[in-house]
């Protein structure tokens, strides 16, 4: 491609002043991870790439299936029969939309002994994740490296972001020093989703991507924003300063990132089957549980547990959110089937 025709690609958005050709340059020049490759992570990743950014390291641990079409646009039909990972079929994509993106797919399973690698060498991070233990190895991890990040969430018709500044602002943990007990909220497998508000929580992280990257910090929101485009609420709540006693940004124990506090999961010797604990073992309530579930696939329940199906998997859940899952020896797999039906 001739010099001419990329001032030519980039000529829109070279003329919006704030971006301009030094904003264009720097683009061109940057490296952003973005980590979850499903509805937000395919929003964020065309219009990264689309914009120019020069690199974009993509890591997800899933396939593409045909439930995920309805909202994640970096995939096809062709995708989700040969069961491709996501970040393999999205740096197919990719290729296509802009050949001067450099993409660096990561088929992984973010944890605590690999998180830091994941991330080394990038200037930005963006949330594409469904959960919020990944969400913590990504906070702890990015105030140790003092990296930025935009954090984002969407379930059913709500969404909300912020980007975090490390030293500057307040981290994911000074405004939730705690993740949600597992199975106590909504997960997009039991409440859905809409396409709308993903398009509307990428598209501010993706601002708030452009900002930070053209050196713009001035112009972000500063915000805890939160949307809900079936109920017709914007909120923004301010979200001051670091917090003293965060573990993460005040005493730096960065506790994500210890064994310690690490989710377990095992694999269960010739049972064909995974195991996994919850971070914080949790008493949950397993009626309520069942009937979320049961929107999705087959509930039995007794006082004890709770089995699921879902697709070749089976889902045993006990009361302290530990669950053993069924039709699988791949932790990934297991993982993020508990991320999706049962939650954290
Ligand atoms: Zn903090």
């Amino acid at each position: 491609m001739d010099p001419q025709s990329q001032i030519d690609r980039y000529s829109r958005q070279v003329l919006f002043a704030p971006i301009g050709i030094e904003g264009q340059h720097r683009l061109n020049q940057s490296r952003v991870a973005i980590i979850g490759c499903g509805a937000l992570g395919s929003a964020q990743a065309e219009s990264l790439a689309r914009a120019g950014v020069g690199t974009l390291r993509i890591v997800d641990r899933d396939f593409v299936e045909f439930s995920n079409l309805q909202r994640q646009t970096m995939f096809t039909e062709m995708d989700a029969v040969n069961r491709l990972p996501k970040t393999i079929a999205a740096a197919n994509h990719l290729s296509q939309i802009n050949s001067k993106v450099t993409v660096e797919p990561e088929i992984a399973d973010v944890n605590h002994a690999n998180v830091e690698r994941l991330l080394d060498g990038c200037d930005l991070v963006i949330d594409g994740t469904d959960n919020f233990a990944t969400r913590y190895l990504i906070n702890d991890a990015c105030v140790k490296h003092q990296v930025n990040w935009v954090y984002g969430a969407a379930v059913g018709s709500y969404g909300v972001t912020m980007t975090i500044r490390p030293s500057v602002t307040p981290c994911l943990r000074c405004i939730f020093p705690e993740p949600p007990p597992a199975a106590s909220a909504p997960t997009c497998d039991t409440a859905g989703v809409i396409m709308p508000i993903i398009n509307i929580v990428a598209a501010v992280q993706v601002s708030e991507a452009l900002k930070l990257l053209t050196g713009k910090a001035a112009e972000l929101h500063g915000s805890l924003m939160q949307f809900d485009v079936w109920q017709n609420e914007w909120r923004r709540i301010s979200i001051g300063k670091p917090v003293n006693d965060c573990a993460t940004c005040g005493s730096g124990e960065f506790p994500a990132l210890t064994a310690e506090s690490a989710d377990f999961a095992a694999v269960l010797c010739g049972r064909h089957a995974v195991q996994v604990s919850p971070t914080y073992p949790a008493d949950l309530d397993l009626s309520t549980l069942s009937e979320r579930l049961s929107l999705a696939g087959e509930v039995n329940l007794n006082e004890y547990l709770l089995r699921f199906r879902t697709g070749e998997f089976e889902m045993t859940i006990f009361k302290d959110a530990r669950s053993i899952i069924r039709g699988t020896d791949d932790i990934a797999i297991a993982r993020s089937l508990y991320a999706r039906f049962v939650g954290n």
